[in-house]
């Protein structure tokens, strides 16, 4: 018996009948069965009546058992440093931002320019995720500093697990990522480094439209360019071009054009919906967490 992450480059004579005769496909855990496992790692904690396993589990699309087992790990380290007596619902959401984002950075201050500048940005997220039509829910708004480089974070809950994204998710992704930047822009006059992630994250979506997913009218369903891993070297991957200098050319006008209609959505949504933003942004400022209850409230006084 033997285990593996990579059953495309295992070698064709030891996959043949004889040596290992059943392969069994161990995927990630979908929905019902992380809530099986965290049942599992939570049996032995004394939880509080408001935990709902559900939400948490919800919560956590894409992680591991091996995840899961830490998050219910540190939500009960988190309710002993806290000094609860059960593991509190709010444990569980300090363990998984913990897991998912990286520990809080408390003493790493940012001054009161940065604070604000943060305090917008994350604040675009969160209008745009609201307005678009296929936005999931933002659950909380943060700018406590966390992990290595985020200086704040805007979480959205999927309303139900997802295998597929249509077209106009993928678009209305690329707007949400956009907003933090459109946000800075249009209330502070300038844009930071701070948006670089976003971006990364929303040209890689743009280049999968065009070049993997046919989604680009002008190039039709085709894909372009072909990723080989080479053997062994999990980390290098070469990508070799099988299209031409003018296919190249309409490949970057049809990623650009993605990312530019994001941005002008981005920048309506934030411009029709100002004086919002300004409420958000000072509302994050004064509190540095926000949580769905109260971004909704706001939400609907205006
Ligand atoms: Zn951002």
């Amino acid at each position: 018996m033997a285990a593996t992450n990579r059953p495309e480059v295992l070698d064709k004579a030891l996959l043949r009948a004889g040596r290992f005769d059943r392969q069994i496909v161990v995927d990630k855990p979908d929905l019902q069965d992380r809530i099986e496992i965290l049942k599992l790692h939570t049996k032995a904690m004394t939880l509080a009546e408001n935990i709902d396993i559900a939400v948490v589990a919800k919560r956590t699309p894409g992680l591991v058992g091996a995840d899961l087992a830490n998050i219910a790990n540190e939500a009960a380290i988190m309710a002993v440093r806290i000094g609860h007596n059960q593991v509190e619902m709010e444990d569980f959401e300090a363990a998984i931002d913990r897991i998912l984002a990286g520990p809080e950075k408390k003493n790493r201050v940012l001054n009161p320019e940065e604070k604000r500048r943060v305090a917008y940005h994350e604040a675009g997220h969160a209008m745009v995720a609201e307005h678009v039509p296929t936005g999931q829910p933002v659950h909380k708004i943060s700018i406590i500093p966390r992990g290595v480089s985020a200086l704040g974070f805007t979480l959205q809950l999927p309303v139900e697990e997802k295998f597929l994204s249509t077209e106009n998710e993928l678009k209305d992704q690329i707007a949400i990522l956009l907003g933090g930047r459109m946000a800075e822009e249009i209330a502070l006059g300038s844009i930071s480094t701070g948006a670089q992630n976003d971006l990364e994250k929303a040209s890689d979506i743009a280049r999968s439209m065009v070049c993997s997913l046919g989604m680009s009218k002008k190039l039709g369903p085709l894909t372009y360019g072909k990723r080989q891993q080479l053997q062994f070297l999990e980390t290098e991957v070469s990508e070799y071009r099988n299209y031409s200098d003018e296919t190249a050319r309409i490949i970057d006008t049809e990623i650009m054009a993605l990312v530019e209609e994001g941005e002008t959505r981005a920048r309506e949504i934030i411009t029709a919906n100002r004086s919002v933003l300004e409420k958000l942004a000072n509302l994050l400022q004064e509190k540095e967490v926000i949580n769905r209850e109260e971004m909704t409230a706001l939400l609907e006084t205006h």
